[in-house]
Parts: structure tokens; sequence; C-alpha cells
């Protein structure tokens, strides 16, 4: 992961500001989240987290997560706004998306942009990998993050698992990551 920095920064914190708005259209009643998916200079998809399709017969977010047999392989309980991204993305500009940069951000009760810890989510991880999106970026206490999609993905599953060394040193995420392949 690096920190963006000077007009990167500035540019950056204009698309989280769009995920933002975006968040606005949640219908979640956990989180309120919004990315957007950003390839050249143009958003190719936008995403809010809330039920599938919107029913509210599939409503999940009251039931807590260890409710759920451990087979059931997604506790969580709305598609994420990141998954609705990537959707959006495919269905509309599918050949813009491989290089793309993904951004996220979580709104807090305030319902202000709230700061990301370190990344767990796996479901958004793989899929934002497997459609060839480059580059995944939260909104972090020291600023504005950019991880490698295959750095996110490898990090994302090594949540919690002893520290920042042990994440770093288990996976060989960093010879793709954006800082030594540019
Ligand atoms: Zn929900
Ligand atoms: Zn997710």
């Amino acid at each position: 992961m690096r920190y963006l920095s000077g007009d990167e920064e500035k540019k950056a914190l204009a698309y989280i500001a769009k995920a933002a708005e975006a968040a606005k259209g949640a219908t979640c009643e956990r989180a309120k989240c919004g990315s957007v998916i950003v390839q050249l200079d143009e958003i190719i998809g936008v995403g809010f987290n809330g039920p599938p399709q919107g029913l509210e017969s599939q409503r999940r977010c009251f039931y807590a997560k260890d409710s759920y047999h451990k087979k059931v392989t997604d506790k969580t309980c709305c598609v994420h706004a990141e998954q609705r991204a990537i959707m959006d993305a495919l269905k509309k500009s599918p050949d813009k998306l491989f290089g793309a940069r993904l951004y996220f951000i979580r709104l807090g009760d305030d319902k202000m942009p709230s700061k990301a810890g370190k990344p767990y989510c796996t479901i958004c991880s793989k899929m934002a990998l497997d459609v060839g999106i480059t580059e995944f970026v939260l909104l972090h206490d020291d600023g504005v993050g950019v991880y490698g999609t295959k750095e996110y993905n490898a990090l994302s599953f090594q949540y919690g698992a002893g520290g920042e060394n042990a994440a770093f040193s288990s996976v060989g995420y960093l010879a793709d990551s954006p800082q030594n392949s540019n």
C-alpha cells in the first residue's frame, strides 16, 4: 500500500467524495457504503450497498453473523457497494474494467466519510481481482491509501493474522504491487 500525496491525492479525494455521494443511496441498515470505479478519469461503475434487487423480503441486516451455519460462506447482510460498482461497470463498460481503480468509502453515523481500518472483505477483494481491477483505494487515518488488488486480496484473507509484518511476508504480492511495477 502507498499513500497518495499532492495532485494525486486531491483527485482521489474527489472520487472518494463521489463514492460518498453514492453511499447516500445505501439501503442497508448496518452500514452506508459507496464505491466508484475509475478508468482514465472516467467513472465506469457506481454502487451502494443494499439487499439484493432492493427486495425487503431478502433483507438480512438484522440477522446476527453467528446465527449462520459455518458452511454459509457469506455472513454479511447486503450486496456490497464494491460488488454493485463492479456489476455496474460489467454491464456498462466491461471493456474498461481491466486496469481500473476502485474507490470505497463508508459513511459514519454523522453521514460523513469515515476512515477505514485494514482490508477484510474477501468477497470484494476476490471479485475486484477477478475482473481485472488493478488498484483498491481506502481512506485511512493517515491519508488516501492505494493497494494493488493482489495485495488487497492477500491482506484481506490475513486480516487479524498477527500484524503488519505477518501479512506482508506470507504471500508474494510485492512484485505486483503498484509501487514496484510502475
Ligand atoms: Zn444490510
Ligand atoms: Zn465487500
